[in-house]
């Protein structure tokens, strides 16, 4: 799809968070974009860059964000995108790189930025360039975390231990245990901080491009389309990105060992319940002996990726003294998979997964049910709709017990819920295939996308 004179219909300069989780739906983005016969220019911070020899079709600026070798740079994911955001904002590299960018033919039509990068939205601003926001998480977590001053003043949070469960009303099915309770952060002020950017850009920007479809959450898009059109804001549901794009996980950080799929190969259909934690979180080491004591009494074949830094605190990711002899050959751990094609193999027939929208996604779209154990933000209220609203799940809650895992793997995969989960689930399988045809209702909306970018 090009412009009159064969060349590019307009340019879009895009912005990514360099985190696994948010650099791969919005390098899939550029690709549906430039699908579409749009130019496409990928700003990106020198901390976990992208490799532009995996994407020659797009033209790659790198700005310097005080990451890479800022020795007392936070460790933790919400300090680090807050120190980003001050650094590129001191130093004023972003609005430089965009202000080369808009000097060139064709001129970028709008920016699309991360939720996270208020920093890049200042920028932009102030050359006149609109911003459009790509939000890598579901709809219900976009009006989840609009809701904090309601929450605040309704007193949900700070979070009571005896209202744990209680249900937050005003958006159902999540309770009070799903949110995520900046006071329970160890900086209570970044915690709040991050989730006031969120709200910052959104509102700030001419639109917002959500992760999701249209069939999966009905009454949240519909919700938030209403929340934001006072504020003129429109909602584009055009995912699942991974599945309307063709760049696969292209964007992967780190090496995939395909060995995995290989074994997968050895394994019987439905049989093998893959575990991964995602690219961020890390976990005690108590809780990590547990997970693997669980996988390996299940009996279960398994597939489970242990990545550098899953364990707080410790360099190192050694199996606890016993396991490998204990699993053998049922049980297969790499560092990185190729989860996609991990989770659309047939021997798969389960995901333990921690519900980064992601994974979630990922595992909606190969119609694989999930053994839910959020551990942090939006994963929380992402499990809850897993287990209560799709019911292609269940949430394995309370403190980590190998004999509690055996059981929930259990049900996972052999009892009588596991098969009606994994029932619903190739339900909403087909209605993921129903939305990517040419006339479903993601495809129309990354038509419309386009039109709405290049009328700004
Ligand atoms: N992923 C992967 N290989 C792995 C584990 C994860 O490619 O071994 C990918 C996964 O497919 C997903 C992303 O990493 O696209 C993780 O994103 P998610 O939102 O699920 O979680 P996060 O890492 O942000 O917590």
């Amino acid at each position: 799809m090009a412009g009159i004179d064969g060349g590019p219909r307009g340019r879009i300069v895009l912005f990514p968070l360099p985190f696994q989780g948010h650099l791969s739906p919005m390098l899939q983005l550029a690709d549906v974009l430039h699908a579409r016969g749009l130019a496409i220019t990928i700003v990106h911070t020198t901390f976990n860059a992208p490799d532009p020899a995996s994407h020659p079709e797009f033209t790659f600026v790198a700005v310097p964000d005080g990451m890479q070798d800022a020795v007392g740079a936070p460790k933790d994911g919400i300090g680090k995108i807050l120190s980003m955001n001050a650094a590129m904002e001191a130093s004023g590299c972003v609005r430089d790189a965009l202000a080369s960018i808009l000097a060139a033919e064709p001129r970028p039509a709008c920016l699309v930025i991360d939720t996270s990068l208020p920093a890049v939205q200042k920028a932009a601003s102030q050359l006149g360039l609109p911003t459009i926001v790509l939000h890598t998480g579901s709809a219900a977590v976009v009006r989840l975390f609009r809701s904090y001053a309601m929450l605040h003043d309704k007193g949900y949070l700070p979070a009571q231990e005896h209202e744990l469960n209680k249900p937050v009303k005003e958006l159902p099915p999540i309770r009070v245990s799903d949110l995520f309770d900046p006071s329970k952060y160890p900086n209570q002020e970044m915690a709040n901080k991050i989730l006031d950017i969120a709200t910052e850009t959104t509102t700030n920007s001419s639109g917002i491009v959500i992760n999701t479809f249209e069939a999966l959450e009905i009454p949240e898009l519909e919700a938030l389309r209403e929340e934001l059109a006072s504020s003129g804001v429109n909602v584009f549901a055009i995912g699942p990105l991974h599945k309307l794009s063709t760049i696969g996980d292209a964007s992967s950080l780190l090496e995939q060992d395909r060995s995995c799929i290989e074994w997968l190969d050895t394994q019987a259909e439905g049989t093998v319940l893959y575990v991964s934690f995602g690219s961020v979180v890390p976990v005690h080491r108590d809780d990590f002996n547990e997970v693997a004591w669980g996988l390996a009494n299940s009996g279960k074949p398994f597939l489970w990726v242990v990545r550098h830094g899953l364990i707080i605190g410790s360099q190192d990711t050694e199996l606890p003294d016993g396991f490998e002899k204990a699993v053998e050959s049922r049980g297969k751990v790499v560092r990185w998979a190729p989860q996609q094609e991990v989770l659309a193999h047939h021997a798969v027939g389960g995901f333990w997964t921690h519900n980064g929208w992601n994974s979630t996604l990922e595992s909606i779209c190969e119609g694989v049910p999930m053994l839910c154990r959020p551990l942090f933000g939006d994963q929380l209220a992402n499990g809850r709709y897993v287990e209560d609203v799709w019911q292609i799940g269940t949430l394995l809650a309370g403190k980590l017990e190998r004999g509690k895992i055996e059981q929930a793997i259990a049900g996972l995969m052999e009892r009588e819920d596991g098969t009606t989960m994994r029932e619903r689930a190739k339900e909403l399988k087909m209605k993921v295939a129903m939305c990517l045809k040419n006339t479903g209702s993601t495809q129309l909306a990354a038509d419309k996308l386009v039109d709405h970018m290049l009328s700004l």
